[in-house]
């Protein structure tokens, strides 16, 4: 399923232009366009869900693509060996301003815990 007023479900379709790195039949990932270090890749399920806290167990396949998609993205980026973060921001609160699930890859600079 997917929402026609939802920017990622736009890109994922290659409704609008992004710098897509990966794509399988279940996550496509791509270029944060104001990046926060200098990888930084957002990795989303082609299906509109609008974030972790809609997650059940008939998305565990497409949370392991996620997992697997990001650990080969790293190794791509050259960021395996110096670490990288996953991380999804859940809610206005937490800093989550596009609401399709999204999985912020970073990495390629030190990162400092916790995050602000
Ligand atoms: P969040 O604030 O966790 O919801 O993250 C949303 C992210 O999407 C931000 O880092 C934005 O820079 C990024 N973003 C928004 N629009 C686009 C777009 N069209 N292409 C790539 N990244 C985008």
């Amino acid at each position: 399923m997917s929402d026609p007023n939802c920017i990622f479900c736009k890109i994922a379709a290659h409704e609008i232009p992004s710098d897509i790195v990966h794509e399988s039949d279940t996550v496509v990932a791509f270029r944060d366009t104001d990046p926060k270090a200098p990888t930084h890749v957002l990795l989303i399920p082609r299906e509109h869900i609008a974030s972790l806290a809609e997650v059940d167990s008939s998305h565990a396949d497409m949370l392991a693509d996620i997992a697997r998609a990001a650990s080969d993205l790293a190794h791509a980026e050259g960021i395996d060996e110096s670490g990288w973060r996953l991380v999804t921001n859940v809610g206005p609160g937490a800093g989550q301003s596009v609401f399709h699930l999204h999985f912020h890859l970073l990495g390629g600079r030190p990162m400092t815990w916790p995050p602000g």
